[in-house]
């Protein structure tokens, strides 16, 4: 079987096949030098706990039956023709690899606005967001746009002591920008009420919970009539913005807030290149009950302006087709970022409707491109193991699979005739106890390296 991505997605996958196929035998490509996704790139360097899950990774690494493939983009290094000839399984496990972008003007075109998936990778290491050079320094404000996960790791990360982050493997390109920060408010915008927002309680809390840093008391409005009714997690998060509002804001240094129904119109600037200000339209919640977890807005002829010169655009990650993917008759659903597949992860025929079209053989995905860029990695690992009970069940059924092959074994000299270099797990264990050396030396975790060339130096 051979798996693209190793984020979770793959490595769950990997896990529960390989537990439940003895004769399994797994190959797991990636795009960069090393391996775990958004668990290295994307989850904030000040939740290390989070990442326990990589220890769960190396140890499916460590079997004999697994092979990992470092610093192969599959689709420009390897076809996907390749690989569904020499397997018998393919499954797609590459995640949301861009961001969604509001389309509105002055978006691509002002200094100051950043995207938070690149802001994040740039905080996190992530070769491609090296140079970002985010300005953080022209502004006290900070506006972030969306009101999810991402967007209140973007705000604590802004708003957080920089010395409690120096510990962490924040890179130090990172600590020195941070350390620089003129941002002493965060606005987190979003265009429905408090009842619709994404973010989970345990980020809010955490944001309430920074020293030094207030919370601004919410519009008591916006907070339903009857809350003891609401539904549980409504209820837990009314009861928290509610006990955040009576924050003293007078000792604060730096204070954060959620402005809610605010529909971004445009980016506006005063000297025609930095960001100076961002319009709004007002929204209101429409429907039987705004209170709804699914309630909607409309837009009014009412707008606002909130002064920046530093915006960040958080309404999520999207996935995208790979080449090669139509060749082999495999549908991307654009429009909801996802391949088309049966819920369990069986990759459906594109001639036929979602639910009712026959499963091409041997092709399975999980994780967030099947299922879309949401939740956290515990509901990516439940979705990983629907995957892997899905090719089980095939294969103990005798279904049809791919057309079956040596793998790596084969493939391995194609990719050499390229040129390509290719980075084994002994190649990533040598990389990663290089990074936790020059931890060691300056009392972090790990000190990344942020170039694919520094870690193939290092094998070399
Ligand atoms: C900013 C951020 C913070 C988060 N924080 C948390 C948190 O604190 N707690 C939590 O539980 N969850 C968190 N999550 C969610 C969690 O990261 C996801 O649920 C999970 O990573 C999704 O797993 P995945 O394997 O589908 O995708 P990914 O983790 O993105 O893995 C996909 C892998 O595929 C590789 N790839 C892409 N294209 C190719 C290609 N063409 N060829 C080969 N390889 C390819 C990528 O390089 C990557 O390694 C966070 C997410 C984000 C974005």
């Amino acid at each position: 079987m051979a798996i693209l991505g190793s984020g979770p997605a793959g490595f769950y996958t990997a896990y529960k096949v390989m537990q439940g196929i003895h004769e399994a035998k797994v190959d797991m490509y990636e795009h960069q030098p090393v391996p775990f996704g958004l668990v290295r790139y994307g989850v904030a360097p000040d939740h290390p706990e989070v990442k326990n899950c990589q220890d769960k990774f190396t140890e499916v690494a460590s079997s004999p039956d697994f092979t990992f493939i470092g610093n192969i983009k599959v689709g420009q290094d390897v076809s996907l023709k390749s690989l569904a000839i020499h397997y018998d399984a393919v499954v797609f496990a590459y995640g949301a690899s861009m961001d969604r972008k509001l389309g509105i003007p002055g978006e691509d075109q002002l200094k100051g606005i950043y995207s938070a998936r690149d802001f994040v990778g740039w905080y996190n290491g992530l070769p491609a967001f090296s140079n970002l050079a985010p300005q953080l320094d022209l502004s006290d404000t900070a506006v972030v746009i969306g009101q999810g996960n991402v967007a209140l790791d973007v705000a604590r990360i802004l708003l957080k002591d920089v010395d409690s982050l120096r510990t962490t493997d924040m890179t130090d390109q990172a600590l020195a920008t941070l350390a620089k920060s003129k941002v002493k408010r965060v606005r987190v915008v979003g265009r429905r009420g408090p009842m619709q927002v994404s973010f989970t309680i345990k980020e809010v809390r955490e944001l309430m919970k920074l020293p030094s840093v207030a919370f601004e008391p919410i519009d008591q409005n916006l907070i339903p009539p009857d809350i003891p009714s609401l539904p549980r997690t409504a209820k837990r998060l009314t009861k928290l913005l509610m006990e955040g509002s009576m924050c003293d804001m007078a000792h604060a240094e730096k204070s954060w807030a959620l402005d809610f129904l605010l529909s971004p119109i445009q980016f506006l600037s005063a000297d025609g290149t930095i960001l100076s200000q961002i319009e709004f339209a007002r929204t209101k919640l429409v429907g039987s009950d705004p209170f709804e977890s699914t309630a909607s807005v409309e837009i009014s002829a009412d707008h606002h302006s909130i002064p920046t010169s530093l915006a960040f655009r958080s309404i999520g990650y999207q996935s995208e087709a790979l080449p090669g993917m139509s060749g082999l008759g495999i549908h991307f659903d654009t429009k909801r970022g996802i391949i088309t597949n049966d819920y369990y992860g069986r990759l459906l025929s594109p001639t036929h409707e979602v639910h009712v079209g026959r499963p091409l053989p041997g092709m399975y995905c999980a994780g967030w491109v099947k299922r879309g860029p949401a939740g956290v990695i515990a509901n990516t690992m439940e979705d990983s193991f629907a995957t892997a009970e899905a090719i089980i069940a095939d294969w103990n059924d005798k279904a049809p699979f791919l057309g079956g092959g040596n793998g790596w074994e084969t493939l391995e000299g194609e990719i050499a005739v390229k040129g390509a270099r290719t980075v084994s797990w002994e190649d990533w264990l040598r990389i990663d106890a290089a990074e936790k050396a020059r931890g060691k030396a300056v009392g972090k975790e790990r000190v990344k390296f942020t170039h694919p060339h520094e870690m193939l130096n290092i094998l070399d």
